[in-house]
């Protein structure tokens, strides 16, 4: 069992459990299994130069030699270390309040590490000691000024820079003063596009805005959008990996349209290919691969696992619900700055605006709710879910998932709190809402409620 891992890193208060000591220690243990050059970047937070000297001192202790990369987003340190370096580490808490901070630690492919690292660095952490190498043999800390232009360059050249530029679109970007706010303005303008921006001033209390870009919080932007005329809005999250659309009208676009909107053009470019996504995503993507000559393989949810999926069988393209998408040519990890492109690349070359884009694609209707379970009977309540509703198709890749005629219904334990998610989707609301309230009773039921 990890102890201190999540889903992607470890991620706590900065400075009360995140402190110093705390992130060398890790750092030296993430060394001592890498021994190499490691690219070390973050966000904008207030506490992420404490971290990440901590962190940079932890390796050099532990006998790697570092690159400081500065503030940049997640995908730029991770395209970093495929291209250049043999490991990676990011200082953010991606889209949590001001107050958190986080280290994740990526493997020499850019790819979140694998849980089996994941559990010898606690090992080391907690019972052995990690190399302390001699004073001779201590590395040194470099910089690569080129890095964040390098990263533009790489993103601009993957799009149709001259559609682009001809179609002259006013966009609206909001980088929530985190650290897109070095990358998305400037992809936009050398794109051809009119940009005016929103929270585009690096700050680690986050006055704009809370970094999470949902609809609640993207307000403001959503203002702007309606009342400069704009052809889009874009919003991204703390360390920028995810990218969420606002179209011409003012509507919120949930993630799973801007993924369907990008795998149906890359699914047209390229005649077909392998598209991987978690089990809990839209129907919508199946429908797509199927309209378009495509495949779809579904892993446990978790960014990490539909990249690493996405390298093992070589797939063109991958995401989440969220609104993280995955190009594993460039990057194998969420990338808000390819997303941010190929979504203006798309309205160029057809021409149409967002929201009739989005209405354009499948349309199904999900809703999420979520029920209290103690996490000593998930398992248990879980084997009897699967169990009770074997008149239907099951699939047990990640929490109990079933599907109906009228759409399909995911029951998953949280990794995080004592609850389990009823996440549901159907042809209409009505039927989207019956599922999931029948998971709900499902839980209860076996909970003995
Ligand atoms: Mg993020």
């Amino acid at each position: 069992m990890k102890k201190l891992f999540g889903t992607f890193g470890v991620r706590r208060i900065a400075n009360q459990i995140l402190t110093p000591e705390f992130a060398s220690k890790l750092a030296a243990a993430y060394g001592t299994l890498v021994k190499g050059w490691v690219a070390v970047g973050g966000d904008p937070r207030t506490s992420t130069p404490l971290i990440k000297h901590a962190v940079i001192a932890g390796l050099l202790s532990s006998g790697c030699k570092v690159v400081d990369l500065g503030i940049l987003p997640t995908p730029a340190v991770q395209y970093a270390v495929r291209n250049y370096y043999n490991g990676g580490v990011i200082i953010t808490a991606s889209h949590n309040p001001p107050q958190y901070n986080g280290i994740k630690f990526v493997d020499e492919d850019g790819i979140g590490i694998a849980e089996d690292m994941e559990l010898k660095i606690e090992d080391m952490f907690f019972n052995e000691n990690p190399d302390r190498v001699a004073y001779d043999e201590i590395g040194e800390v470099t910089g690569n000024d080129g890095l964040v232009d390098e990263y533009i360059d790489e993103v601009i050249q993957r799009v149709d820079q001259d559609a682009i530029a001809k179609a002259k679109l006013k966009v609206i970007v909001d980088c929530g003063s985190g650290a897109a706010c070095f990358t998305t303005p400037y992809i936009l303008r050398k794109l051809g596009c009119e940009v005016t921006t929103l929270n585009c001033q690096p700050d680690g209390f986050f006055p704009g805005r809370n970094p999470e870009p949902t609809e609640d919080n993207l307000q403001e932007l959503i203002k702007t959008v309606k009342a400069s005329g704009a052809d889009l809005g874009i919003a991204h999250d703390g360390d920028a990996d995810r990218t969420i659309c606002i179209d011409e009208k003012g509507n919120f676009v949930m993630g799973d349209k801007t993924f369907a909107l990008v795998e149906k053009q890359l699914l047209q470019e390229n005649q077909g290919g392998l598209i991987v996504t978690t089990v809990a995503t839209s129907s919508a993507i199946y429908d797509i691969a199927e309209e378009y000559g495509g495949e779809v393989t579904a892993t446990r949810v978790g960014d990490l696992l539909v990249a690493r999926e996405l390298k093992n069988s070589d797939g063109l393209f991958g995401g989440e619900e969220n609104g993280g998408l995955i190009f594993p040519d460039f990057v194998y990890g969420r990338d808000a700055a390819l997303s941010t492109a190929k979504i203006v690349e798309i309205m160029a070359l057809t021409s149409k605006p967002l929201s009739q884009l989005v209405a354009e694609l499948p349309a199904y209707q999900s809703v999420k709710m979520k029920v209290e379970c103690p996490d000593d009977r998930k398992q248990e309540i879980m084997d009897k879910i699967a169990t009770d509703t074997q008149e239907y198709k099951v699939d047990t890749t990640d929490g109990v998932k079933i599907f109906r005629e009228e759409g399909w219904l995911i029951i998953r334990p949280s990794g995080t709190e004592p609850i389990f998610r009823c996440f549901a989707e159907a042809e209409n609301v009505d039927d989207a809402t019956k599922m999931a309230e029948w998971g709900i009773s499902l839980v209860k039921k076996h909970l003995g409620k």
